[in-house]
């Protein structure tokens, strides 16, 4: 009999601290972490009724599965949930052609913050008018294309971007309207916020400093510039709607203060993304619906303080749309069980991919979840920590998880809700190609974004030969 590769596990050593309690049933897929209707199927994790060993077979690992049905129905339960309001997909969190044209379809609007960004939306026939384009430091190129393809806005972040953007807009004969981007000293993160009164960041205009009404007065003056409204983005993955309270009760004290002063009442206020997914099992991220309804509360609340009209309401989701409809499936290359002091120990499980592919661990501390996807096991769990291939020994892709001790060398392993900020983050790190994204729905899969080849890679290299010594057999080719 094969030696367990867990030996040392089962011999009385301690577990490592904050892994959590070892789970009842290691095999399991937890419904809110994984995609909708996930489940096993002749005992290997299947989505959009496709098993992950086909989709390993047909495409390859590492890969991501976008479970097309998941992303639509949660675009659509946005859609519908902020009926009356305007919801704009952030694409930053991730974009392809296909997915683009869903929003399309679906009627929403959608968020860029780079020339390259916009470019992708508009070749997927996106239109203009629904478009936002983002970001604190918009190029002369960039903002000649988005006002020259006719975006519906344009959110200022400097008081250089206002005096290039009336430049562009005059020069082409064009009224381009804007919302401004108010820093309101919130900072929001999962179940807590703060608010300071000022900010040490990149982004926007300054609410205490003064620097928000005077951008306003910028944009008021010009005749090539129409004023939309505001716009506050307070965080990211917020569980807690208290922080968006707080940047509404300001946006809207501005507001007031801006139709007292210029007799102007801005007709829109964004409120920015940052809406949170389950990445763990134990999350539990307020519904689409519930968000609407206290966001339409907190800004009709706010608005009546000040006896003022209340303004359509925009908000930006990327990752709640995006995230929890895709997973990474990768190959297990080696086991290795380790002492970890104390007594304790882990099993380090390496994959074909890691930092290159889900940056996200290594950069925020972002915590996933993962199972052994291939088969079932019947082994008992063990503390065990998911890491990549890379030259870095933070190249983590699951920091803490328990999986079967029997896990192996074949095996595939599946992260569950890594559809935003990780394929839109991929590099090249150690030369890999990024892994292509498949959708599955109702037992079929189809590429939506192919795999990068080395050919692709040394491509973009002047001095490599055409030929490859291997004879062209690169293991990623
Ligand atoms: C990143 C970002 C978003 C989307 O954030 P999520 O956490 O993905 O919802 C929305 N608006 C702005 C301005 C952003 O920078």
């Amino acid at each position: 009999m094969r030696a367990h590769p867990a030996g040392p596990l089962h011999g009385g050593l301690q577990i490592p601290e904050d892994i959590g309690a070892r789970p009842d049933d290691v095999n399991a897929i937890a419904p809110n972490v994984w995609p909708t209707g996930a489940r096993r199927v002749d005992g290997a994790l299947a989505i959009g009724g496709v098993s992950v060993n086909d989709l390993a077979a047909a495409h390859g690992t590492p890969l991501f599965a976008l479970d097309e049905d998941d992303f639509r129905g949660r675009s659509r339960d946005f859609q519908s949930s902020f009926d009356g309001m305007d919801v704009f997909y952030a694409g930053k969190s991730f974009l392809c052609g296909a997915l683009v044209q869903w929003l399309d379809q679906d009627g929403l609007g959608l968020d860029v913050c780079s020339g390259g960004e916009l470019q992708l939306a508009l070749r997927a026939g996106f239109p203009a008018a629904r478009i936002a384009m983002h970001g604190n430091n918009k190029s002369v190129a960039e903002l000649t294309d988005g006002v020259t393809a006719g975006v519906g806005r344009v959110v200022v972040d400097s008081f250089e971007e206002i005096a290039r953007l009336q430049q562009i807009a005059a020069e082409h004969g064009v009224v381009q309207p804007v919302l401004v981007r108010v820093t309101v000293g919130v900072e929001a993160h999962t179940h807590e916020f703060i608010a300071t009164a000022h900010e040490d960041q990149k982004f926007g205009f300054s609410l205490a400093a003064g620097k928000a009404i005077e951008a306003v007065r910028e944009v008021l003056s010009s005749d090539a510039l129409k004023f939309l409204g505001l716009h506050s983005h307070i965080g990211s993955q917020i569980f807690d709607t208290s922080g968006f309270e707080v940047a509404a009760h300001r946006v809207v004290e501005l507001a007031a203060q801006i139709y007292k002063e210029y007799g102007v009442v801005p007709a829109e206020l964004d409120l920015g993304g940052g809406l949170g997914i389950s990445y763990l099992p134990h999350d539990d991220p307020p519904s689409a619906h519930d968000v609407a309804s206290s966001l339409r509360e907190i800004v009709n609340r706010e608005c009546a303080t000040y006896g003022m009209q209340v303004p359509r309401v925009s908000v930006e989701p990327g990752r709640a749309i995006v995230g929890p409809g895709t997973i990474s499936v990768y190959e297990v290359g080696t086991v290795k069980p380790v002492e970890v002091g104390q007594g304790a120990a882990r099993l380090y499980v390496s994959v074909d991919g890691g930092m290159s592919d889900n940056i996200r661990t290594a950069l925020y501390d972002a915590e996933y979840t993962c199972v052994l996807a291939s088969r079932l096991s019947t082994a008992e769990p063990v503390p065990a920590r998911v890491v990549g291939k890379h030259c870095e020994s933070g190249d983590i892709v699951v920091r803490d998880v328990w999986l079967p001790g029997d896990v192996q060398s074949g095996d595939l392993i599946a992260v569950a809700a890594t559809g935003a900020y990780c394929r839109a983050m991929a590099s090249n790190y150690n030369m890999l190609g990024k892994p292509p994204v498949v959708a599955v729905k109702d037992g079929g899969m189809r590429v939506l974004v192919r795999r990068e080849t080395l050919d692709d890679l040394f491509a973009l290299d002047t001095t490599l030969a055409v030929e490859s010594p291997l004879g062209g057999k690169e293991s990623l080719a």
